[in-house]
């Protein structure tokens, strides 16, 4: 992988049922934090989103978190981040944490998570953006996304998920990849 320094991570705003989330979202923080990989995010200090930031945090790695007003009532302030950009609109945070990240890395989330990720994948595809992305397939949360994509790309619609996105099944081979 090209060296990065920046790596903007998509993952639910929400915890979801299984406390095995949250606890990859933490590891998954204290990776990049050790690694001094900036973390760069959409700035909530709940959900996966929180416990990502936390686990930089606690490994004394750098945050920068992206919030659209529109979200101040649903999506909470992370205190304890080194800067927090305040955004206008859901596009405008999109662009930012394109532009701030040297590559994209996805947890299991919801449907925002999708949407960033189906955002980072079109722009790449469409040539506005060259930057690596990278799906954590913990507990096969994605596989079925994947398999899906493999359907697509065989219609003749689109790239191959191989050549869409990295995957790596757990945090392990993550730290592999970073390395
Ligand atoms: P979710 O995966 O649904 O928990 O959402 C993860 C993040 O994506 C949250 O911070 C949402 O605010 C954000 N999000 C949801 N929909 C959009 C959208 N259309 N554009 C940009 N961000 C979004």
């Amino acid at each position: 992988m090209t060296k990065i320094s920046s790596i903007c991570v998509f993952c639910g705003a929400q915890n979801g049922r299984s406390p095995e989330f949250r606890e990859l979202a933490f590891e998954v923080g204290q990776l990049l934090g050790s690694r001094r990989l900036k973390l760069v995010y959409g700035g909530s200090k709940d959900g996966l989103m929180g416990a990502t930031a936390d686990g930089v945090l606690s490994h004394g790695g750098e945050v920068l978190g992206v919030l659209p007003k529109k979200l101040a009532n649903r999506e909470l302030a992370h205190q304890r981040i080194d800067k927090l950009v305040t955004v206008e609109t859901m596009a405008q945070r999109k662009d930012v944490l394109m532009t701030e990240s040297d590559a994209f890395l996805i947890l299991p989330g919801g449907l925002g998570t999708l949407d960033e990720l189906f955002e980072v994948l079109t722009a790449n595809t469409l040539g506005f953006m060259n930057k690596p992305v990278i799906v954590l397939n913990s507990f096969g949360f994605y596989t079925g996304l994947i398999t899906w994509l493999e359907t697509i790309a065989q219609s003749g619609l689109s790239r191959s998920p191989g050549e869409l996105f990295t995957v790596v099944e757990d945090v392990d081979a993550l730290g592999r990849l970073l390395s």
